[in-house]
């Protein structure tokens, strides 16, 4: 892809784009940032064109060289550790002795490493010496979603790209382009978090499914009879869970949008779910709109502390305990 493809992160793509031109991108990248943002695309785009035959600034993906590296058989751009948690210190010292080899039929010779957090400290320590001084024509370019478990000293010997979670509204774009109806795109990049490989992955049937079993569950927190559905479900998160709590908490705060719309009387054609017309204008007439206002900051708030690595269990029933407080309002 060219970096017109890869998805978002305007900024990175325009000093890519500008270092390039000038034939002076950093020797020694990290690029980082949430899951998802692209970083891998952007890399292999950036790998592509410093070496593209046809374009000095972009790829065109289209000769030999471009196409070589999609294939993964281009003998100077390698992608080290897709799969593996630990990069071993073979796999570096191979690197090390890679790296001040001229490049063989390209321009230059360009190292993409994958999940570089988990880059333990010998393959790291060794792996100093040449994000120091790396050969004019080497580039190495380090993929974490979690900069700062980075040893602060390959930090140091770095440019940082600080990579941001894709747009809602780029997501819906791009989801629209393969086939998803308007509404499906709507809620399908409000539920991926800004994250375009999840986007990416989405089954319209699952996410039936998720929502299904989201509404049983937000309709109990709301009710006399079952308020504990939930807390059944989620009191305590093992890992398994984790990312579906997410996910029931993301349609939990589609449905509460929605309650809020309709309580606010705007247009029905704006609805997340608008297949739950009937469900939804149900509830809003039993809310007030102060509580669906305090329900969506509840829901916003819990979201974006489950981003950062607090215990799970204790959200879910911090949660708990502040909306069905607010279902007396
Ligand atoms: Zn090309």
């Amino acid at each position: 892809m060219a970096f017109k493809d890869v998805p978002g992160n305007t900024r990175v793509k325009r000093i890519l784009k500008l270092a390039l031109e000038r034939g002076r991108v950093p020797n020694s990248l990290i690029f980082g940032g949430p899951p998802g943002a692209g970083k891998t695309d952007m890399a292999l785009t950036l790998a592509k064109a410093l070496n593209c035959q046809a374009l000095a600034d972009d790829s065109c993906d289209d000769c030999p060289s471009c196409r070589a590296v999609d294939n993964g058989r281009h003998p100077d751009v390698v992608v080290l550790a897709a799969e593996v948690r630990d990069v071993k210190i073979e796999q570096t010292r191979f690197l090390k002795q890679m790296a001040y080899l001229r490049p063989m039929t390209g321009r230059r010779r360009v190292f993409v490493i994958r999940e570089a957090e988990s880059l333990n400290d010998p393959s790291a320590n060794s792996l100093l010496k040449v994000l120091e001084e790396p050969p004019s024509f080497c580039h190495i370019i380090l993929v974490t979603d979690s900069p700062h478990r980075l040893l602060p000293t390959i930090r140091s010997r770095c440019r940082t790209l600080a990579f941001s979670a894709i747009g809602r509204e780029e997501i819906e774009e791009r989801l629209l382009a393969r086939a998803f109806s308007r509404e499906q795109a709507r809620l399908l990049a409000l539920l991926s978090r800004g994250d375009f490989d999840r986007a990416q992955e989405f089954e319209w049937e699952k996410v039936q499914e998720l929502r299904d079993n989201a509404w049983t569950l937000f309709e109990a927190l709301g009710s006399a009879e079952r308020p504990g559905l939930f807390l059944e479900r989620f009191g305590s998160v093992p890992k398994a869970a984790e990312e579906e709590f997410g996910e029931v908490l993301e349609v939990f705060s589609s449905f509460a949008r929605d309650i809020l719309l309709l309580r606010l009387g705007g247009d029905p054609a704006l609805l997340l779910n608008p297949d739950y017309e009937g469900r939804l204008r149900a509830a809003a007439a039993a809310w007030a709109a102060p509580r669906a206002v305090a329900v969506v900051e509840e829901l916003d708030r819990t979201l974006a502390d489950l981003r950062g690595n607090l215990n799970k269990g204790l959200l879910a029933l911090t949660f708990f305990s502040n909306v069905t407080e607010l279902a007396h309002v």
